[in-house]
């Protein structure tokens, strides 16, 4: 394996690619940070205790994927596979739900690691901007956060996307739709590691994706037959806020996620551009979770938005993003004075504001003209002994080829006017 080799299942973002990356993850914050959510940073690994309990023992994710070590200190760790377990210990452990202002709202963009089987739009290092509701039980939450996630997605472009909702019922519930469902799985033709998973997470056999299995599982009991008076007056209350918000959404009931915690609302956002790697972001209502970490009570709701998913469906949409130039002026300089005179103006333009480069490693005029067009700049400065002998410094668009004479002593507002 070469050195230059970035480790199985992992990609570097490099420019100018990466400035979509940047763009997604500012368009995801936007409609965040514009309800009142604060913005949270949590360690990239936690206790393994923590995503244990609260991601859940029975899941894919703490079995399988999770990359957990021991340090030389004998700390049990593991690199965090998702931001909800995270989040929710840090604001336990800041007090937050004590300030008497809930729910606490918090949002958070960072890496996620998951020993998975790599694949198009499926990394071991990933990245996801994610939003936590904590510490309040109302419907307008869930679809508050439905709907922001709805906003940042159209905010970049994106179409092609559906939004799949389902409850998963409380613990009123829930544990007697598991039972039900246990007994009628019990009786099909599955396999040894399946028949392991009814008596441990039953609700995830009805997302095996094979069609030996999906076959049998018609007539399965479903869980929306089952949900309580108060989990089914809750979820019609958020489909009314989607639908009043103008929130196309389609019923899912057979709608599990990989996490343990999850209650009442989930949903997740799936682009059809995407092949089989089509969830974009996902997420729901856990208010059991607190209490799973060895919290209070506190009902909570939140989601995390895949930035590598979300830049893959910009892709297959065609979309690309107005990122401006990352330079807009290039100088030029001729010789030693030049150098001096015209590096002193390219930090004058930089602290006005202006993005700007300068032709670095006494670069002759032909290839510093090259490096210029290369960097996007739409104007370069360029001054030479004669130039600088008469006070002005040559201001050339690299659009139009014309070139003027600008004081030198005006390069700052000349150059703001030929920007526009
Ligand atoms: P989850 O935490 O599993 O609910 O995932 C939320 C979102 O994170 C998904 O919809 C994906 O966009 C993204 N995601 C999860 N796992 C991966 C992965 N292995 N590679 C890339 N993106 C992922």
């Amino acid at each position: 394996m070469s050195t230059f080799q970035a480790p199985k299942g992992t990609y570097d973002l490099i420019p100018p690619n990466s400035a979509t990356y940047l763009a997604v993850r500012e368009a995801i914050s936007v409609p965040l940070r514009n309800s009142s959510h604060g913005y949270i940073e949590t360690p990239g690994f936690e206790n393994v205790e923590l995503f244990a309990r609260g991601v859940g023992e029975s899941t894919d994710i703490v079995t399988k994927e999770m990359y957990a070590f021991e340090t030389k200190g004998g700390d049990k760790l593991a690199l965090r596979p998702e931001g909800t377990a995270s989040v929710l210990r840090a604001a336990l452990e800041a007090n937050l739900h004590k300030g008497g202002n809930l729910p606490v709202k918090l949002w958070y963009s960072g890496s996620y690691y998951r020993y998975e089987r790599p694949q198009k739009g499926r990394y071991r290092h990933f990245s996801q901007v994610g939003a936590e509701a904590i510490g309040a039980e109302d419907p307008a939450l869930d679809a508050e956060l439905i709907i922001l996630a709805h906003q940042a997605y159209r905010s970049l472009g994106l179409r092609d996307f559906r939004i799949l909702l389902n409850s998963l019922g409380d613990k009123e519930c829930r544990p007697v739709y598991r039972a039900a469902l246990q007994d009628f799985l019990r009786g099909l033709q599955l396999d040894e590691d399946t028949r392991r998973r009814i008596e441990i997470n039953p609700l995830r056999v009805l997302d095996d994706k094979r069609e030996a299995v999906q076959e049998q599982l018609i007539g399965a009991p479903m869980l929306r037959d089952y949900l309580c008076e108060a989990c089914k007056t809750y979820h019609e209350q958020v489909r009314e806020l989607l639908t009043a918000a103008g929130v196309a959404f389609e019923d899912d009931p057979k709608l599990v996620r990989g996490l343990d915690y999850y209650t009442r609302t989930t949903f997740e956002f799936v682009h059809d551009g995407l092949g089989s790697q089509s969830a974009v972001g996902g997420g729901g209502r856990y208010d059991g979770l607190s209490e799973m970490i060895g919290g209070p009570a506190l009902p909570s709701v939140g989601w995390a938005l895949g930035v590598d998913r979300t830049v893959l469906a910009l892709e297959a949409e065609g979309i690309t993003l107005d990122i401006p130039a990352a330079t807009a002026v290039y100088a030029v300089p001729l010789g030693e004075e030049a150098r001096r005179v015209l590096f002193g103006k390219v930090t004058e333009l930089r602290r006005a504001g202006v993005a700007t480069d300068f032709a670095y490693g006494g670069k002759g005029l032909k290839n510093a003209m090259k490096s210029a067009n290369r960097s996007g700049a739409r104007l370069a400065l360029v001054a030479g002994e004669r130039d600088l002998a008469e006070g002005v410094v040559q201001l050339k668009d690299l659009v139009s080829g014309e070139q003027t004479a600008i004081a030198l002593d005006a390069v700052v507002d000349e150059v703001r006017r030929a920007l526009g």
